[in-house]
C-alpha cells in the first residue's frame, strides 16, 4: 500500500514579506492590536520590541500584517514562514467562536516567552500554544515549558508545517520533536487547520535484526537470541486521530527521565 499523506495542501513556506512581520503591534495610543483587526487609521504603529515604525499591510490576497519600516534589523517576528502566520490566523478565528474560550491572544508578551496564541479555558487555566517549524534548540523548549510551569500555564506545542510527517514514510527527526513526543507520552501534535491537530506517534525504525548464539547452560543446548537495532533519528509517523486544542484538557507531569532525555515537570494542554 502506498503512503498516507497526512495533510499536503502545498502551502508555500516562504517567509511573510522577508520576514519581519509580527502580529501584535502597538498603535498610535500604545494599545497593543492585531494585524487582522487593524485598520490604517489606527497608525501609526509601532513594534512593542524596538519601538521603531511599522507598516500594516493589507490586500485582498494576502493575510493582514505588519512589516518592519526599511532600514529595520529587529528579529521581531523574523523568520516566519506563511504556514506559520496561516496557522496562527485560522487557530485564532477558530478559538473566537467557541464558548469556552475566554481572554484570546496573539503574541502576548509574557516576559521571557511570547506564546504564539493564548486564552483562558473555561474561565479557569491559561493555555498557551506554540508553534515551531523546523530548527529549535532542545534546551529552548525545556527552558519555555518550565517557564509556562512555573506561570500555572499549561503548553500546547505544536508542529509546523502540517505536511512535516507522512504516514508510514520513514522520516528523519529533529532532537526537540523526539523530545516533545516523550514529554507527550509518546506522540506529538501538528497542526492539520483552523484548530484541528493530528496527534502524531512516531514509531521506531528499525535498522536492522541481529541474531546470536547462546549457550544455555541450564537447558545444555544452544539458544539463538534476537537483537534488534533502532535508528537514532529515523522514525515512521501514524497518524493517531485528528483532535480539536479545545478537546484537550491539563496534563500535569513531573520531571523524570525517558529515554536519553531528562523531562522537565511540566504542565502541559494534552490528552
Ligand atoms: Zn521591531
Amino acid at each position: 500500500m502506498g503512503a498516507v499523506c497526512l495533510r499536503a495542501r502545498g502551502i508555500s513556506s516562504r517567509p511573510v514579506n522577508g520576514g519581519g512581520s509580527p502580529c501584535r503591534i502597538a498603535d498610535e495610543h500604545g494599545a497593543l492590536v492585531i494585524a487582522w483587526d487593524s485598520n490604517r487609521d489606527q497608525g501609526p504603529f509601532s513594534c512593542p520590541e524596538c519601538k521603531r515604525g511599522v507598516t500594516l499591510k493589507k490586500g485582498q490576497f494576502i493575510i493582514h500584517h505588519f512589516a518592519h519600516n526599511p532600514g529595520s534589523n529587529c528579529s521581531y517576528g523574523t523568520g516566519e514562514s506563511w504556514e506559520h502566520w496561516q496557522a496562527k490566523y485560522e487557530m485564532y478565528h477558530a478559538l473566537l467562536a467557541h464558548p469556552q474560550v475566554s481572554e484570546l491572544q496573539v503574541e502576548l508578551p509574557l516576559g521571557p516567552v511570547r506564546p504564539d496564541i493564548s486564552f483562558r479555558w473555561n474561565n479557569e487555566v491559561m493555555v498557551a500554544i506554540e508553534l515551531q517549524r523546523s530548527s529549535l534548540p532542545t534546551a529552548d523548549v525545556a527552558r519555555r515549558t518550565s517557564i509556562y510551569d512555573e506561570k500555572g500555564i499549561a503548553v500546547l506545542w505544536v508542529l509546523l508545517p502540517r505536511d512535516r510527517f507522512w504516514a508510514g514514510v520513514c522520516c528523519s527527526t529533529k532532537v526537540w520533536e523526539r523530545f516533545l513526543h516523550e514529554l507527550y507520552n509518546d506522540k506529538i501534535f501538528c497542526w492539520h487547520g483552523g484548530q484541528k491537530l493530528f496527534s502524531t506517534h512516531l514509531d521506531p525504525y528499525k535498522l536492522r535484526t541481529e541474531y546470536r548464539e547462546r549457550y544455555n547452560r541450564h537447558l545444555g543446548i544452544w539458544c539463538t537470541k534476537e537483537i534488534s537495532h533502532f535508528s537514532k533519528r529515523s522514525r515512521i509517523p501514524r497518524w493517531d486521530d485528528i483532535v480539536q486544542i479545545t478537546d484537550l484538557r491539563v496534563i500535569e507531569v513531573l520531571a523524570q527521565q525517558r529515554g536519553q532525555f531528562s523531562l522537565p515537570k511540566a504542565r502541559l494542554w494534552s490528552r
